[in-house]
């Protein structure tokens, strides 16, 4: 018979040899969003759905189920955080969901997913809903069958959003969004009033491809994105996607007319890049060395996009490169840039949105999605529910579906649930941001001269190493010692708009 150890070490070979066909799936679905010709998404989804089900079928096998039942029977894994109580943890969790989902379900789901979003970038580019809307049917009638494998749970969105964020709920989320919603409001309303003077038109103008491109490579290195560790390529959708232990890849799209997408884009990506980089490589393959929820994540990206990417201090460092490349931007101040940078103004596009109306572009898909799985919303009136909100929220009535309900990938590929963890990144964020400064002092002297690494170290230490030891509401509150709350997010903002607008 075998001893604990053993099993162990079985257990772990196993989760590393099921992460290899995983990142496999993960290189295919990387050559999908950059490279794959149109007429290639039907083999594609093939190719993807073989591999899911590959996966799936390690997961649910009686072997893994053998190991981890003779673990927890053994003293082995200790302590609730040592590596081999969080790995046999969360495998656990894992096997549990993925035992509670048939096998043609996890085919259909990734096969339905490919050719849905192949159409969504054709309904997309033609503004045509009608065209799209069987497919997303289709979708939303996959994740309802889902929601129903995995619960039964308080509100069958709870099934899906816990893909993204374990163990977060619908009601768990709209109690934090509420808190915010209304003074986010309030201080959208009382920018507007003044976001002429944000000077947000020196973004539109002369940024040829290469110089953005170079440009948002030499920010991205200075963060500290280790090219000799991923890549950075073009893609509709910007990303990040992890291909192994040293293979972390970002994408990106330039407009040459706007400073803004590539470069925040770049920034966002490069965060994102960062948590996966700085998982701990030993762990890779089991959950010690993944990264602990998307939220998390998003934290992260968000954290160098806005707290650092949007800072007086980092232009002060940055701002005479960008005149060095860009000689439109000459005869433009530092001071005018940065509140450029920091502009606030109700737009259509979600991944163009500033700091502060970005929530309520979330606010917005989390509660249509939500009703669309519990059967309140039908996609029929998904494009009329949408405009409805867009109005209340933004003021806004989108002119066309390729700005309103058709802008966004992730319904077409079957992430439902996702859209919270942005919002509840920038919560995190926000949170973990104050605590950085509290530990480390002055931030801004650091940033000014180019000099990040105080701040990534830090989230190193106290974010990244952790990988899947804490879940997300309890590594804010080890790492803060608070629970998680909108207050330090509407603190930010408004010190932000004080110093940009003097509102
Ligand atoms: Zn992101």
């Amino acid at each position: 018979m075998a001893t604990s150890e053993q099993n162990y070490d079985a257990l772990v070979l196993e989760l590393k040899e099921i992460s290899l066909l995983a990142y496999t799936a993960a290189v295919l679905g990387w050559d999908e969003q950059t490279q794959l010709p149109r007429n290639a998404a039907n083999y594609r989804g093939d190719q993807l759905s073989l591999l899911a089900k590959l996966v799936h079928e390690r997961l649910v096998a009686p072997k893994l189920g053998d190991l981890l039942s003779s673990l927890k029977a053994s003293p082995l894994p200790g302590a609730a955080d040592s590596d081999a109580a969080v790995n046999v943890r969360q495998t656990r969790r894992v096997v549990d969901r993925a035992r509670k989902m048939p096998s043609s379900l996890v085919q259909e789901l990734a096969r339905v997913a490919v050719v849905a979003q192949h159409a969504w970038v054709e309904a997309r580019k033609n503004s045509d809903f009608a065209a799209f809307a069987p497919m997303l049917e289709q979708m939303i009638g996959l994740k309802k069958q889902q929601a129903a494998c995995l619960g039964p749970t308080a509100h069958p969105y709870d099934a899906l959003i816990d893909e993204y964020e374990p163990g977060e709920t619908a009601a768990g989320v709209a109690e934090v969004f509420v808190s915010l919603r209304g003074p986010l409001v309030d201080l959208v309303g009382r920018i507007a009033q003044v976001s002429h003077k944000g000077k947000g038109a020196l973004l539109t103008g002369d940024f040829p491809r290469a110089g953005q491109e170079a440009f948002a490579r030499e920010a991205s290195v200075a963060i500290g994105f280790d090219f000799d560790r991923g890549r950075m390529d073009t893609s509709t959708h910007p990303f990040c996607t992890h291909l192994g232990p040293s293979d972390t890849r970002i994408s990106t799209r330039y407009d040459e007319r706007h400073f803004n997408d590539a470069f925040f884009g770049v920034l966002h990506e490069s965060g994102h890049g960062l948590y996966q980089q700085g998982l701990p490589v030993e762990h890779f393959g089991t959950p010690c060395g993944e990264y602990t929820s998307m939220g998390i994540h998003e934290s992260q990206s968000r954290l160098w996009e806005n707290f650092v990417g949007r800072r007086r201090s980092f232009w002060r460092h940055f701002f005479p490169k960008l005149q060095q490349r860009f000689p439109a931007t000459k005869a433009v101040s530092e001071d005018d840039w940065y509140r450029a940078v920091n502009h606030v103004a109700p737009g259509f596009i979600r991944v163009e949105a500033d700091e502060a109306t970005y929530n309520l572009h979330v606010l917005l898909r989390f509660e249509l999605e939500t009703a669309l799985i519990s059967g309140d919303l039908s996609v029929s009136d998904l494009p009329g529910a949408w405009n409805e909100k867009m109005k209340a929220y933004l003021g806004l009535t989108p002119p066309d579906a390729a700005r309103g309900v058709l802008q966004d990938i992730h319904w077409s590929s079957g992430g439902v649930g996702y859209f919270p963890t942005y919002t509840l990144g920038n919560l995190y964020a926000a949170q973990f941001f104050a605590k950085a400064q509290e530990d480390l002092g002055d931030l801004d002297s650091s940033f000014a001269r180019g000099d990040f690494k105080p701040l990534l170290d830090w989230l190193r230490a106290n974010i990244h190493s952790k990988g899947q030891r804490y879940g997300a509401r309890e590594l804010v509150r080890r790492v803060t010692g608070k629970p998680l709350s909108a207050a330090p997010l509407l603190a930010h903002l408004a010190l932000k708009a004080k110093e940009a607008y003097g509102v």
